[in-house]
């Protein structure tokens, strides 16, 4: 179930600095590692154990003054459109400007929950000021800043609560999401699918209302693909094509069980697909990751392993991850794609039975016990897989806050070379016993 907040505003209001306090908590490690520039404007946060993806429009904004305005009204219409929820940010300190009225009226006919979130309430003293912004017609008002982060307890604790239930779907088919920059061959891959059967396109109960899903049967494959490439839809304002596919690819990204990123192979793997990528691996999704036009690169015997070095060395740490060359003009190897997209799916719903784990991994533990510190010595005692839709595992041991970073990702190494992991994100908790 997908859950898009959306920070919506004119600039200067605080929506950039409100976006960074809600995903810090996730600050991407991995992000630091790989160079990746932070010009990220989504990304996952988390309140009282709910996972949702945050938006900031304001992101998606440049251009001259003229465009601006427009641009960002163009953009409370797709944000009231796509998301969950949206937060509107105001600002004590300048008061209801026009801009702010336009926006107010937009969202006053949307049908989605809107917080309204007076920002830059530094103290107290300000809260009377903050008081103006209820003439905005929309309701309650919020009273944070965003700058010390308080106030924003009591906002998310109720939007949260605008959020669908976690509902486990029974019985439902794999679920397929292909996603990747304008271009790549999104659409070239699902028609080579999908063939003619184009009108077996049905909304499937339980999902986001508007999303499609593509039922696919055929040779011996089953499955649905969650489009995304078919909806592409119109924009006035050319700053907000991004803005829209990105909203579009979280989407469907929320939505599937394993993400096929394709990447153009004559432009390589850009910050985009990394971002994409990393937002895929955050929300524990499987990944498979399509290299298409595959005809367009004159080869040599090497250039399959030179392009898989490269495109690993920019997604570490996470790169267990399958690679596949294809090309749709040539037909070459897409029916390979569904056979690792069902693999990864099959990876990611492992159940691995507790003795297996234990006899597997306490020799290796026992041979490479994890390093002393400060004199402690940890134990761990033994091992469990923990229930939930990605692989996740508990470590029981006596001194669990004395386990670091190389040592989780050398079990989690182990993990993956005794079973099968391979396109699957899995998490590791050392908890006291
Ligand atoms: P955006 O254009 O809406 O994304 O706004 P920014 O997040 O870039 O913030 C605009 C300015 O307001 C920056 O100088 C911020 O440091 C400042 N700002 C943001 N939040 C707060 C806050 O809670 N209190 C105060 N005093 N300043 C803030
Ligand atoms: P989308 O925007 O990601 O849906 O991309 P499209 O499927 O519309 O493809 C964009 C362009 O790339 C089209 O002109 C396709 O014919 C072309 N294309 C797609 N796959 C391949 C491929 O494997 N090789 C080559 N040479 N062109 C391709």
């Amino acid at each position: 179930m997908s859950n898009i907040v959306a920070i919506v505003g004119r600039p200067n209001v605080g929506k950039s600095t409100l976006y960074n306090r809600l995903t810090e908590t996730r600050k991407a490690i991995v992000d630091d590692m790989s160079g990746v520039t932070r010009d990220r404007h989504y990304g996952v946060a988390e309140w009282i154990g709910r996972n949702f993806t945050v938006i900031d429009t304001g992101g998606y904004v440049h251009g001259s003054d003229d465009v601006f305005e427009s641009a960002i009204r163009e953009q409370v219409i797709i944000a009231i459109e796509e998301a969950t929820a949206l937060l509107f940010v105001v600002d004590v300190t300048t008061g209801i400007t026009d801009l702010d009225d336009d926006i107010a009226q937009m969202l006053r006919r949307s049908k989605k929950p809107v917080f309204v979130v007076v920002n830059k309430v530094d103290n107290t003293s300000l809260n009377a000021d903050a008081s103006i912004f209820y003439s905005l017609g929309l309701g309650e008002i919020y009273n944070i800043s965003s700058m010390t982060g308080s106030g924003t307890g009591e906002l998310l604790d109720d939007v949260v609560k605008t959020f669908d239930e976690d509902v486990v779907e029974e019985n439902t088919l794999p679920k397929y999401a292909i996603v990747g920059r304008p271009n790549v061959g999104k659409s070239s891959i699902i028609n080579a699918f999908i063939g003619e059967q184009r009108n077996i396109v049905t909304p499937i109960a339980g999902t986001t209302r508007d999303s499609i899903h593509i039922h696919y049967n055929r040779y011996g494959h089953e499955f649905m693909l969650v489009d995304t490439a078919g909806l592409r839809k119109k924009t006035k304002v050319k700053e907000n094509i991004e803005f829209y596919s990105v909203m579009r690819t979280i989407k469907a990204l929320e939505e599937a069980d394993v993400v096929i990123l394709m990447i153009d192979a004559v432009e390589g793997i850009e910050s985009q697909d990394i971002n994409i990528f990393h937002l895929a691996e955050k929300n524990k999704k499987g990944i498979v990751i399509v290299v298409n036009k595959w005809d367009l690169i004159e080869k040599n015997t090497k250039t399959v392993k030179v392009f898989e070095e490269q495109i690993r060395e920019k997604i570490a740490p996470f790169t267990d991850v399958p690679i596949i060359f294809t090309s749709v003009v040539e037909k070459q190897r897409i029916l390979k794609v569904i056979e690792t997209a069902e693999q990864v799916y099959n990876n990611r719903a492992k159940k691995i039975p507790t003795s297996k784990l234990n006899d597997v991994l306490l020799p290796v533990i026992e041979a490479m016990p994890p390093p002393s510190t400060k004199g402690k010595y940890v134990k761990i005692k033994y091992i469990t897989q923990i229930k939930g839709v990605a692989p996740m595992f508990a470590f029981f041991c006596n001194l669990p806050q004395y386990i670091k970073e190389p040592y989780m990702r050398f079990l989690e190494n182990k993990l993956r070379e005794n079973f099968d992991f391979e396109g699957v994100p899995i998490q590791l908790f050392f908890r006291q016993k």
